[in-house]
């Protein structure tokens, strides 16, 4: 039941589908292998959204996972089509939001533009823009955290 007027997007087969009801927080681009490996890309494009912001559709299909300890990101991908769909962030005393790869969408056009990048060294690429870029695993969490955190704050 997409909403015409919400971004909307889902995994290949859309049999988990989304629509943003409320605002995206930031966008970030993350470098790290994880992402790497989790978007089979060069890097993952993600844009963050409170989970009561969100109209989610076939959370039963959704198969989480953690690659890291703790798990702060869970990522999942439909049990169907094995598609990235969404990912979710466990921070404690912080509201459920979720993560969703900007290729997910069937408009990613219509999304903000990227804010900063972390994971920055282990780039496979370079990127020629003026976003902040953080590298290294306490310098990227701290980024992403205190972007999450007065994106969170301004509403
Ligand atoms: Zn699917
Ligand atoms: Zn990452």
């Amino acid at each position: 039941m997409p909403l015409s007027d919400h971004p909307h997007g889902g995994c290949s087969c859309q049999k988990v589908s989304f629509d943003l009801t409320g605002p995206v927080l930031f966008r970030a681009l993350c470098h790290c292998t994880i992402c790497q490996r989790f978007n089979a890309a060069p890097y993952g494009d993600v844009v963050a959204v409170r989970a009561r912001d969100v109209l989610l559709e076939g959370v039963e299909n959704i198969a989480y996972r953690s690659h890291r300890q703790p798990p702060i990101v869970s990522r999942g991908r439909c049990a169907s089509c094995d598609g990235v769909a969404i990912e979710r962030l466990n921070l404690p005393l912080m509201p459920q939001v979720y993560l969703f790869p900007v290729q997910t969408f069937a408009d990613p056009a219509a999304l903000p533009d990227p804010g900063f990048h972390i994971f920055y060294d282990k780039r496979q690429q370079d990127h020629a823009d003026d976003l902040p870029k953080s590298s290294g695993y306490l310098p990227s969490e701290l980024r992403f955290t205190g972007a999450l955190l007065g994106s969170l704050l301004k509403r």
